[in-house]
Order: structure tokens, then C-alpha cells, then sequence
């Protein structure tokens, strides 16, 4: 006898609304079409995590037309998968993509295995990922949660519990796997696992769910009960520690930076070694801690760098950390300067608008210190001309033949 709290007419509904209404995104195969590849499934999956469908876009079509295949990415420097992520945020997403890559190539013969134990051993491959390499990309029967199923789920069965608590997530995940042994949803898992995703990027949204518009909502007990909204329960937030830094934006400002346009001046950037946090991206040289403005203070002189100019403070928010950070703006003629000291593993002068391209290998907050690096008055290059550059450049971004290849 069918279980009343999964029946199959609900998940017909969802699988006939996400045939009508689903979006085209360039890592879907539309209706009908064969499955979309393991390793597009894969790319997008790991760019979609805490990042928005929008901003992926972009994204997406740039690394799969640079890296066509798994083993393209597998021969690419790290150096270059971080820069091409430039701007999408937490980097060890491009870190474990690329190690992965490279264990496929090297102990799949270039495929992306199936089977759950061999993808669970992959680098960063969490049970969200594998559930979505097995049923979208090989249309296996194997549930998924992220933050929107969790919501849908959560709402559709009146989930109490904080889905993000061992037992919330036990019983979501309960929810997930059991709804893929209904007839509908057993037929095409890779089509339920993405109209659950869908449903609660477009409809059942965090603050205003269409309930109205949704195909479940028959058999919906959050709206049955009157309070969708309550399900999931809010999670409580924890204070952000905050971190103090401070960077010394050096620039050379030699008689051939003397130009015009602020975006030839070359700024100093270190890259910071290969583990811990923004591991191999490239910033301003800098430090943190209680003893990070005097470590700086004495580098800069160990360098002979005088009269650093302090920038206004920037504040900058990252999930689990608020950064404090205090620019201090130094002008140098010569180009001999070491990050050896401060812990930087490689060092090199780049142009300011490459620096500022998407595919730079700045982290965000590196970015941040230099868009205010263009407006810092202190500069002063170029006079008036250079200030309707720098106008246009936050307008529109770099002008052309500035953005890094
Ligand atoms: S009926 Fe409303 S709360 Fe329930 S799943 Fe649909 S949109 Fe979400």
C-alpha cells in the first residue's frame, strides 16, 4: 500500500512541473537529450555551492570552454585553475576540482567513476556531489540535499528540527532517499533530484514561498499547517570572529608608471602558500594578528619603503569571518622589494587592471584593497584625466586590452 506522506500523484505533479517550467542552464540537458556529462555535472555542482546560478553562468562557460575535458583540467597549473576562478569565493572548491581532475586522469583512466565509494574518495566530494554525479550524469537513484532540497523537504514534511543539526539532517536525508522509491521518481531520479532544486530556487524560496504556484502543495504540511515560513526553524547565528590585517599596497611609481591611466601602474602581490586560508592566491603583501601592524612596519623598513600613507579602513564579511583590514599605500621607484619575509611563497608586479580582471587570482578582499588603491587621492597620476578613467573604470571595469588572458 502506497505510504500517504510520499505519494507518487505529488511526485508526478513536481516531475510534470519541472518538465514545463524548468530553466535553461547550460549544464542541463534539456528533456529528452542524453544525460549531461559527469564532469559538467561535477564543474557546475562544485561552482553552484554557496554561489548563485547568475554568477555561475559566466563561470561555467568560460572554464568548460578552456577545459573542455577532465584531463584538460588535469594538466592545467593550479595557478591558473585559481585565477580563472577569481571572484567566485571559497577557493577550495577550485582546489579540490583540480586534485580530483588529476585522480581521475591518473587512477580512472580519465573517466569519472560511478559507483559511490569510488566518487566519495575524490577530493572534496561530499555526499551532495556524489548523489548528483550518480543521478544526473549516470541516472542512478541516489538522493541529494542541499540547501534548497533541505527547505523543500523540511516544509513538505514539517521538519521541526534545524536541518542542519545531526538529527535534521538524518531525517531530511530520510525524507530524500525515501521519495526516491516512489514509481515517478524512481523512473528518472537525475529529473527528480533537479526539480527538488528547482522547485526551491524558484518557488519555494527562503522568505516568500508562491505556495500557490507550487505543483506539492497538496501535499505540503507546512502549508497545510498555515506557516510555511517556519520550516525550517532559523538557525542560530554565531558572532564571526573578526580578524585585524593590514596590507601595504606597494606600487611602483617610476617615471614609466607616470601615465595616465592608473591601470599600467604595477602593484606588488605575494602569493600565499599552498595551504591554509586563500591558499595560492596572490594579494597585496600583508599581515594579521595583534603584531601585524608592527611586522609590517618592519618589513617596510627592512625593504627602505618610506612614507607608507594610511587608506581607509575596509570592512570585509566572509561567512565564518569579518576582516578589519587597514591599507597603508607605498610608492617606490625601484622594483627590488622581497616577500620572502612575510611568508609569501612567489612574488610578481602586475598591471592594476589586470590585477582587477576575473581571472587575476585575487581573492575578493585582495580586490577590494585595490579598487581603492584607483580611488586613493594620494596617487595622484595624471590629473583630471586620469580621474575620468578611474570614473569609467568603476563604472565598466577594466578597458579593453587591460583584463589578463
Ligand atoms: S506549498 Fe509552499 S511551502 Fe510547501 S513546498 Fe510548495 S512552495 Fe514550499
Amino acid at each position: 500500500m502506497q505510504d500517504p506522506l510520499y505519494t507518487d500523484a505529488h511526485a508526478e505533479a513536481l516531475l510534470q512541473w519541472f518538465a514545463l517550467q524548468q530553466r535553461q542552464l547550460p549544464w542541463r540537458s534539456p528533456p529528452g537529450a542524453p544525460p549531461t556529462p559527469a564532469y559538467a555535472v561535477l564543474v557546475s555542482e562544485l561552482m553552484l555551492q554557496q554561489t548563485r546560478v547568475e554568477t555561475v553562468l559566466d563561470y561555467f562557460r568560460r572554464w568548460m570552454q578552456r577545459w573542455p575535458t577532465i584531463e584538460d583540467l588535469a594538466s592545467a597549473s593550479l595557478d591558473d585553475v585559481l585565477a580563472q576562478w577569481t571572484g567566485l569565493g571559497y577557493y577550495n572548491r577550485a582546489r579540490n576540482l583540480h586534485r580530483t581532475a588529476v585522480e581521475v586522469t591518473t587512477q580512472f583512466s580519465g573517466v569519472i567513476p560511478s559507483d559511490e565509494g569510488s566518487l566519495a574518495s575524490l577530493p572534496g566530494l561530499g555526499p551532495y556531489t556524489v548523489g548528483a554525479i550518480r543521478s544526473i550524469a549516470f541516472g542512478q537513484p541516489a538522493a541529494l540535499v542541499d540547501g534548497n532540497v533541505a527547505r523543500v523537504l523540511a516544509r513538505w514534511h514539517a521538519v521541526a528540527a534545524d536541518p542542519q543539526s545531526t538529527p535534521g539532517k538524518s531525517l531530511i536525508w530520510q525524507h530524500a532517499e525515501r521519495w526516491l522509491h516512489s514509481p515517478s521518481a524512481r523512473q528518472s531520479p537525475s529529473a527528480w533530484n533537479q526539480a527538488l532544486m528547482e522547485l526551491g530556487a524558484t518557488i519555494c524560496s527562503p522568505r516568500n514561498p508562491d505556495c500557490s504556484q507550487c505543483p506539492v502543495s497538496a501535499g505540503c504540511q507546512a502549508f497545510a499547517l498555515g506557516t510555511p515560513t517556519d520550516f525550517p526553524p532559523p538557525r542560530q547565528r554565531k558572532t564571526s570572529p573578526i580578524v585585524a590585517a593590514q596590507h601595504a599596497l606597494v606600487v611602483v611609481d617610476s617615471a614609466d608608471a607616470q601615465v595616465a591611466d592608473p591601470g599600467q601602474m604595477l602593484v606588488l602581490l605575494g602569493q600565499r602558500p599552498s595551504s591554509g586560508r586563500w591558499a595560492g592566491l596572490w594579494e597585496p603583501p600583508g599581515t594579521e594578528g595583534p603584531d601585524g601592524a608592527e611586522r609590517l612596519q618592519n618589513w617596510l623598513s627592512d625593504q627602505a619603503l618610506a612614507n607608507a600613507q594610511e587608506q581607509p579602513m575596509i570592512t570585509h564579511i566572509l561567512t565564518h569571518r569579518r576582516y578589519e583590514v587597514r591599507p597603508l599605500l607605498v610608492r617606490t621607484e625601484d622594483r627590488p622589494v622581497d616577500l620572502g619575509a612575510l611568508g609569501y611563497v612567489a612574488q610578481r608586479w602586475m598591471p592594476l587592471a589586470q590585477a582587477m580582471s576575473k581571472t587575476s587570482g585575487l581573492s575578493r578582499l585582495a580586490q577590494r584593497l585595490l579598487e581603492g588603491l584607483y580611488a586613493a587621492p594620494a596617487l595622484e597620476v595624471g590629473g583630471p584625466q586620469a580621474k575620468r578613467q578611474v570614473d569609467l573604470f568603476l563604472q565598466n571595469g577594466p578597458p579593453s586590452g587591460h583584463t589578463a588572458s
